[in-house]
This record gives structure tokens, sequence and C-alpha cells, in this order.
């Protein structure tokens, strides 16, 4: 199933800001990465994917659901990690984890079977128990992505998940990332304004531009130019 696929897909924000224009886009199964500058429309197609935000013109439908019709399915299939912090800083991440399961709709005994198993798989098990607003930024991110995985989602949608992190940081985010769509089989789509630095755990990548599809052919020659 395809994972995203729009048509002439178009959302203007309220203040008039054309975010994306006409925007005919599939993205198939894999890791992929979603490239382009601050403010090229990533965030906007990942919203507008999520149910979010609505279109202004066209469609779209992520692994083959209506956003906007389908909401508990796609709530239960996808999995997202929010650009920023989304974190209660007085909740532990155990609590919060198996809260987000039962938003995407796991049974609470479930729930907090998965939130610890997915702690673990991010590297936080030991340190499950503490509030999340004593983690270093590091540990935040990873709290996030265990979010976002807690439901085990057919598809998940990361939104900058290196964001603040030192290089180290970033590089370890990146092979989580990497270990999780192909240990889990999990799909990823995984946006990010540097292409170089995710190029090489992605299968495939999809790079916008002031709202528009770049072809894919200025995508190689992007890639040849980073
Ligand atoms: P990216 O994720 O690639 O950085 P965004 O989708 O966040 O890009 O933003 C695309 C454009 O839409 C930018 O010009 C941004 O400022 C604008 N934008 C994003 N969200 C809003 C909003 N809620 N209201 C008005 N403009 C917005
Ligand atoms: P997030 O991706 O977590 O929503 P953003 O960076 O897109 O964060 O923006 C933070 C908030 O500001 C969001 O509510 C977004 O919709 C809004 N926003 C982003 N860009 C603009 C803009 N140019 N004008 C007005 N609101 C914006």
């Amino acid at each position: 199933v395809t994972l995203i696929e729009s048509e002439s897909l178009e959302k203007r924000y309220g203040g008039g800001t054309l975010a994306l224009a006409d925007l005919t886009v599939s993205i198939e199964p894999g890791i992929v990465g979603l490239v382009g500058a601050n403010g090229a429309g990533k965030s906007t197609l990942i919203k507008l994917a999520l149910g979010l935000i609505a279109p202004t013109a066209g469609r779209i439908r992520v692994l083959g659901l209506d956003p906007l019709t389908e909401v508990e399915r796609v709530r239960s299939q996808v999995g997202y990690m929010p650009e920023h912090d989304c974190l209660p800083p007085d909740m532990t991440a155990a609590e919060f984890v198996t809260h987000m399961g039962r938003m995407s709709g796991l049974p609470a005994a479930t729930a907090r079977e998965r939130a610890s198993e997915t702690l673990r798989h991010v590297g936080l098990y030991e340190e499950r128990y503490r509030a999340i607003g004593g983690y270093s930024t590091g540990m935040k991110q990873r709290v996030k992505l265990a979010q976002a995985l807690v439901h085990d989602p057919e598809l998940l949608l990361l939104d900058e998940p290196t964001n603040g992190l030192d290089p180290e940081g970033r590089q370890a985010m990146l092979g989580l990332v990497q270990r999780i769509g192909t240990e889990f089989g999990i799909s990823v789509v995984v946006c990010s304004h540097l292409l170089g630095e995710i190029e090489r755990i992605c299968t495939s990548l999809v790079a916008i531009e002031g709202g528009r599809l770049l072809r894919s052919d200025s995508l190689s020659a992007m890639t040849q130019h980073k």
C-alpha cells in the first residue's frame, strides 16, 4: 500500500501563506526521507496526512485512508513524532507512553506492556519511572520516538527527529530509526532539512521546495551538490 498519496494537494494557511501548491506525490514503502529547506512544506504535508489540518484543495490519503474521515484507523495505524516538544515534564516516561498508547486505541494493560517494551527499544527502560522534566534533550527525543511507536503502527511519521541533538545524539537517533524500520518492518517517513545527514538511512527520497515537488533529476543534482 502507498504510504502517502496526494493529488493536486494545496494548503493555504489563514494568514495567506501557500505552504503546499498543487502537490501530486506517491510515497512508497521503505524508509523515506522527506527533504527540503525550512519552510518547504514538510511539516504541513505530514500534518495533512495525519488529519491535524485540512487541505484547501486537492486530496490526500495515508495508507489508503482518508485522514479526515477515517480518524480512528489513521490513529491506530500511523505513529507521529512531532518536531517540537510535546512532553509533560511531570509525568514519567512510562506514564506518558502508556497514555499515548491508550490514545491510539490500546487497552490499558496492553498499553502498559507496550510502553515498557517500547522504552526498552529506545534505551530508556532503566529510566522509565523518572519524571520527563529531568531528562536530557536526547532522552526526551527518545521518549517522543517511543510514544510514536507504542501502538505498533504500520507507518511512522518523524518530523525532524534529530532536532536539538548534538552530533553524537543525531547519529544515535538515526541509527535507532534505521533499526526500527528494518527490524520491525515498519515504513518510516522522516522529514529533514539536512539531506546529507539522513540520506544514508533512507531507501528513497522525496524532495519538496516552496510547497512543490522537486523533479527527480533536480533531486540527484541536490545529492551531488550536498
Ligand atoms: P517545513 O516543515 O518544511 O519547515 P512547514 O510546513 O512548517 O515547512 O511550513 C511551510 C510554510 O507554511 C512556511 O512558510 C511556514 O511559515 C508556513 N506555516 C506553517 N504553519 C503555519 C501556520 N499555522 N500558519 C501560517 N503559516 C504557517
Ligand atoms: P509544529 O510542527 O510542532 O506545529 P511549527 O514550527 O510548524 O511547529 O509551528 C509552531 C506553531 O506555529 C504551530 O502551531 C504552527 O502551525 C504555527 N506556525 C508556524 N509557522 C507559522 C507562520 N508562518 N505563521 C503563523 N503560524 C505559524
